[in-house]
């Protein structure tokens, strides 16, 4: 695998006082093509997307299709091909394993407890991740603090330990008004779920609309507690190293 060099420390000092777009050309003029955004078409992917490609029009964009997604989600994929003219790599969980959880287990599993719940997002989101990431030096992401507890420590450059390559988070610290500023300026295409009470868009058994004022997430996996509320795609803080 290759990889680039840097004190991390110090870089992500510095990235951490760039604006949004600044940050993602640093890291395009450093990192391209072995750097990938992860987009999962939610309100802030359509504005890192926007922002990545007006940074660079062949920038790597991938998505991972669990196989439960809305069909809103799969709509506003389709429009962000169309209006950008972009080929968006798409990652699917392994045919085996999937087959092999539903007949185990059925196809509700990740109700009856957390254990099941991971073990779920595990086959169909951090596989098909681990898969997308291979190889690569830097992974892109639309995280922003605001978005829960698990969140709230996310810096704007850090080193992910559980995949072994930079993250890149260009929008944590904007708020979630910002984010649909910046979508209605440049009349971006977006999740039709969103103007259905959806803030936060995942898996569609396992998202729900909230109502005016609840957590941005709280209708992510509503029937576990906040500090779970976690895919595996996106672990705690960890303190960087070198690459
Ligand atoms: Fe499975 Fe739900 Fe996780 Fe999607 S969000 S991978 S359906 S447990």
């Amino acid at each position: 695998m290759r990889r680039t060099a840097i004190a991390l420390p110090r870089v992500v000092d510095a990235v951490e006082t760039m604006a949004a777009a600044e940050a993602i050309g640093w890291a395009v003029e450093r990192f391209h093509p072995r750097m990938v955004f992860a987009s999962s078409f939610g309100a802030e992917d359509v504005v890192v997307t926007d922002l990545l490609l007006r940074e660079r029009r062949d920038a790597r964009i991938f998505t991972l299709d669990t196989g439960r997604l809305h069909e809103e989600t799969h709509e506003v994929a389709q429009r962000i091909r169309e209006r950008y003219e972009v080929e968006i790599e798409t990652f699917v969980p392994e045919t085996d394993a999937v087959e092999g959880l539903l007949r185990a287990k059925g196809a509700f599993s990740f109700r009856e407890s957390v254990a099941n719940r991971k073990e779920c997002c595990a086959i169909r989101k951090v596989a098909p991740l681990t898969r997308a990431l291979a190889g690569l030096d830097v992974w892109i992401t639309g995280l922003r603090r605001e978005q829960g507890q698990t969140r709230a420590s996310v810096r704007r450059l850090e080193w992910d330990q559980a995949f072994g390559l930079l993250k890149l988070n260009p929008l944590v610290d904007w708020s979630e008004e910002r984010v649909w500023d910046y979508i209605r300026a440049n009349d971006l295409p977006y999740n039709a779920l969103h103007d259905r009470g959806f803030p936060s868009v995942g898996c569609a058994p396992c998202t729900r609309a909230v109502q005016p004022g609840e957590d941005i997430r709280s209708g992510r996996w509503w029937w576990e507690s906040p500090e779970q509320k976690e895919c595996g795609l996106h672990g705690p803080r960890r303190e960087g190293g070198r690459t």
